[in-house]
């Protein structure tokens, strides 16, 4: 059996990836099997070039970081990768920087990590390459004379066409996605929006899961990630979610509570939330003391100016909410900055009778299939799900609502906290059996099958 390279952003957890759960589990059950390695960045900084890279041992799994120089981080990973990619691949034009000394340095970067990989490969190697920082990787690889069959898998959406060319140099980056085997979408449509600018931006030809161009022809396929389902329903059953669960129903007092779970980010539409939550409130007095939403929302990439900016808005807009309307025995919302264990997260989840996942745009979101997956199958909650997340198109059985439209998603919020149990269990018994047929396992198996058969059909 070929080994199995990975090369992501951040390497690990090998140890603790039962914990972290999800990704990081998946890709190590698969990397265990065949001796594989992970390699990345290793989370520090320094200017120091000699013995960048670092390689340990963990069990079957070689793990190899390399450290990015303070330029790197500063232009490759806070700048275009953070500021640049990010924003623009959500559909946000007004904070994209369109700074060239950042796409420049993440080519280097790009360029030095592939070198850095180059000697540890083997012939038979399959390389997976994973998401937005690395989409220059495989065609310094190509540069390196690397002939290995080499997949890329993008976590977040690709924008629409005339999203896409109001980046400098796109057709670059195309064309450095042709040196890949294989490409990995979230959704179908995101796969369409590659094929669209490849056919009518570059006059290539698109076909089924093909697209040809620069001289190559690569597959181009749908892989929606997945939760580890099974895993997630037991979890809402460990002690620890117990626990969480029954001390946030005597918490709550016979209340009904709306959770949203969310990296505070700009793309995950928290200010609209809000904002439709104030709307609820205004509009529908019979549920005053009734109902209370919890927005859990760890802060990430504090060195960005527009995370900062989000979180001042955010504060501003949850102390007005409860100004206007709390009681001294009712506090309408509550806005945490911290995180949980996933555990502990399942049994949020599960005392909440509403999951409202809004983002303005998202790759696939988790948090609304592992709110899904968490529920009481005798008595769920009623997930309310952005059309502008991947995991819409998997998970139709919920109430899908457009973000941007407040009184619809404050709408949509009443009509679920109203919802009968057995328009509740029917449709939470939709969406089950997708969430299980489609788990983080399969999604990684089906992506490894895909560039296993380029392999085979190399060889033949
Ligand atoms: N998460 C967590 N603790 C928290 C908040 C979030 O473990 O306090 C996890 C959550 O369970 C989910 C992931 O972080 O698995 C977020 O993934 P998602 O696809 O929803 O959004 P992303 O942050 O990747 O944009």
């Amino acid at each position: 059996m070929s080994r199995l390279v990975v090369v992501s952003n951040r390497v690990g957890p090998v140890k603790d990836a039962a914990r972290a759960g999800g990704l990081a589990v998946a890709l190590v059950e698969a990397l265990t099997a065949c001796g594989g390695l992970w390699y990345g960045w290793s989370g520090e900084i320094s200017n120091d070039s000699d013995g960048r890279l670092r390689m340990t041992q963990d069990g079957d799994v070689t793990l190899a970081t390399v450290d990015l120089s303070e330029q790197g981080y500063d232009q490759y990973y806070n700048g275009f990768a953070n500021r640049t990619l990010w924003p623009l691949f959500h559909y946000r034009l007004d904070l994209t920087s369109y700074d060239r000394r950042y796409y420049e340095t993440y080519q280097q970067v790009n360029a030095q990590f592939a070198e850095g990989l180059v000697p540890l490969l083997q012939p038979n190697d399959l390389i997976w390459v994973h998401d937005y920082h690395f989409l220059a990787f495989g065609e310094e690889l190509r540069r390196m004379k690397c002939d290995q069959s080499i997949g890329f898998f993008l976590h977040i959406p690709f924008p629409a066409r005339e999203v896409f060319i109001t980046l400098p140099r796109h057709d670059k980056l195309v064309e450095a996605l042709f040196a890949y085997d294989v490409l990995g979408f979230q959704t179908d449509r995101d796969r369409r929006m590659f094929q669209d600018y490849v056919s009518r931006e570059l006059g290539g030809e698109v076909w089924e899961n093909k697209a040809r161009a620069f001289g190559r022809t690569i597959e181009v396929r749908t892989f929606p990630i997945g939760i580890d389902t099974r895993h997630f329903v037991g979890a809402s059953e460990s002690p620890e979610a117990v626990n969480q669960y029954t001390s946030m129903r005597e918490m709550l007092k016979g209340r009904h509570q709306i959770i949203g779970v969310d990296r505070l980010d700009y793309t995950k539409g928290l200010p609209e939330r809000f904002e439709a939550f104030e709307r609820l409130l205004e509009d529908y007095t019979d549920i005053h003391r009734k109902v209370s939403f919890m927005q859990v929302a760890p802060v990430s990439r504090t060195e960005v100016e527009e995370y900062v900016d989000i979180r001042q808005k955010l504060e501003g807009a949850s102390g007005r909410i409860n100004g206007r309307f709390a009681e001294f025995d009712w506090t309408p919302l509550r806005y945490l900055n911290r995180s949980f264990s996933r555990h502990q997260l399942a049994g949020l989840y599960r005392a909440s009778r509403i999951g409202l996942v809004t983002p303005l745009r998202d790759g696939m979101n988790l948090v609304a299939k592992e709110y899904v997956a968490a529920q009481d199958p005798e008595d769920p909650g009623v997930l309310v799900l952005s059309r502008f997340a991947g995991a819409a198109s998997q998970l139709r059985s919920a109430l899908i609502v457009n973000p941007y439209d407040v009184k619809g998603v404050a709408d949509a919020v009443y009509d679920a906290l109203h919802m009968t149990q057995q328009e509740r269990r029917d449709r939470h018994q939709t969406m089950m059996p997708d969430l299980l047929a489609h788990d983080v396992n399969i999604w990684r198996d089906n992506f490894i099958d895909a560039m296993r058969s380029i392999e085979r059909r190399e060889a033949a």
